[in-house]
């Protein structure tokens, strides 16, 4: 038999640039994975000789498609949007919709095999999917709003289905966005069912799933930090965002004891050293979410803050930290910063938060470090609990909803551990996330043969 995979990580890796070009946040996600698979492959012929592993890093499908609308002042807009199923071995494809100016089929492409892992580390039967379009809504009206989520799933809903692919929201897509598409959905389908997640309440949304991906992530940082017999009471965190995974993140941080000092917007950090406290978080909220305005808004409403223009919080020293706004928003010398000022645990509220080099930073200073697919895995898990209740036909009660986000996030720690420990008490989060999501596709996918 032909042992054509049987190549090293480097050869690998020069196929994967050579077949996208100009995707270097999808090569990034696809490097960041191999390293560790690579090594757990070594001495398992059957992955090789199957092709597991490139058949994940080549999408199902990429659906790219134009979506037209027309803005307050008559004007004709042209928009791209896509939809990217990367693999649906374990379940329907899932994943997030993003709208903002920086999506490109790149991005959604490493979104997209990112979620594949993160899916399967939840335990839920979901496969991987993303999409998006390069649409701002950032200064839009809210008819410009649903005018373009209406023209957006005319083309999308003919890709996706509750046994399909189920999609949910992401940076530039809340429960607004959610409604306009789902109405749209309902509207030309004439069919009530579980298409996408993050709906609302009262139209068969979950509750806690607008919480989820925050709470979720500081859990999964407070079974980090119980490893090494720690807590979150008194410890000082630094979270960069200010959108919904950033401020459920720093209002857990602050129900079970920490202090946080920063957020921040992609016009720059607030640094607050009293710290920001429920009352202040809900400020936030209510300017991010109703008001839609900036953050540096905040320190006109609390003096003591500081504003700091078109930089990252990384500075600012903390025990823990968490980034919870986009990829590559922590690069290598903010990585050597936070190390050297004392930062003991980072757990990513975003996708990918962390470039390459930090990543490697943070292994190699043996820090508690977890990657964006085991700590911010609570968002998809309750999305999936989401999809359970809208087959069943009822709502759980919510705390029997907080109980199963908390027992999947200590699943997940648990699976990390399994996999990532490394001898002498330390543990290569990265690594046990990698590959305990890979081993539980790649055996779905050695199941069905070569399709
Ligand atoms: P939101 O749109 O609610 O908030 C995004 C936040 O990040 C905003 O503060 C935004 O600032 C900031 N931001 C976005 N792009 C940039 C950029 N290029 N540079 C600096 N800041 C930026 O999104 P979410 O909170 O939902 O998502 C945040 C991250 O978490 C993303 O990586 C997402 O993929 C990930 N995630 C989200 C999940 C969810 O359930 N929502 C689930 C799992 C992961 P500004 O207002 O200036 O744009």
């Amino acid at each position: 038999m032909a042992v054509s995979d049987h190549v090293d990580l480097p050869t690998f890796m020069e196929g994967v640039k050579k077949r996208n070009p100009y995707q270097p946040e999808f090569v990034q996600a696809v490097q960041e994975v191999a390293e560790d698979i690579f090594d757990f492959m070594a001495d398992k012929e059957q992955y090789h000789a199957q092709q597991i592993l490139r058949r994940i890093a080549e999408p199902d499908r990429v659906v790219s498609f134009r979506v037209c609308w027309e803005d307050d002042a008559g004007n004709i807009r042209v928009q791209r949007g896509w939809r990217v199923q990367n693999n649906n071995a374990i379940g329907p494809y899932k994943g997030g919709i993003r709208f903002h100016p920086s999506v490109t089929e790149s991005v959604l492409k490493f979104l997209a095999f990112e979620q594949t892992f993160k899916n399967a580390l939840t335990g839920l039967p979901m496969g991987g999917g993303k999409g998006g379009s390069n649409f701002n809504p950032k200064g839009k009206s809210v008819r410009e709003i649903m005018r373009f989520c209406q023209s957006f799933m005319t083309e999308l809903y003919r890709h996706i289905g509750a046994d399909v692919d189920v999609p949910a929201g992401d940076i530039g897509v809340g429960g607004r966005e959610i409604g306009y598409m789902f109405g749209q959905y309902k509207r030309i389908t004439n069919q009530f069912t579980g298409v996408l997640t993050g709906k609302g309440l009262e139209w068969g949304g979950s509750l806690i799933r607008t919480e989820a991906t925050g709470y979720g992530a500081v859990y999964f940082l407070a079974n980090m930090l119980a490893t090494k017999g720690e807590d979150l009471v008194g410890k000082t965190a630094v979270i960069s965002g200010s959108g919904n995974v950033a401020t459920h993140a720093a209002e857990k941080i602050v129900q079970l004891g920490g202090k946080v000092l920063t957020l921040s917007d992609s016009g720059g950090y607030i640094h607050d050293p009293d710290g920001i406290d429920q009352a202040k978080i809900d400020w936030v909220k209510d300017l991010k979410n109703v008001r839609r305005g900036r953050i540096e808004e905040y320190v006109a409403a609390f003096p003591k803050a500081s504003f700091v223009k078109g930089k990252t919080p990384w500075g600012v020293p903390c025990d823990v930290a968490l980034p919870c706004a986009t990829q590559n928003e922590l690069l290598g010398e903010d990585a050597k910063m936070l190390v050297a000022n004392g930062c003991k645990a980072v757990a990513e509220g975003a996708n990918m938060p962390t470039d390459l080099d930090g990543v490697h930073t943070f292994k190699a200073a043996k820090i508690l470090y977890a990657p964006g697919k085991a700590s911010n895995a609570g968002g998809v898990a309750v999305s999936g609990l989401e999809m359970s209740q809208n087959s069943e036909r009822r709502s759980w009660k919510e705390e029997e909803l907080q109980q199963m986000l908390k027992d999947i996030m200590l699943g997940i720690h648990q699976s990390c551990l399994e996999y990532g420990d490394q001898g002498g008490g330390y543990t290569d989060y990265v690594k046990g996330a990698n590959i305990a999501g890979f081993k539980k596709v790649a055996d779905a996918m050695l199941a069905f043969g070569v399709v």
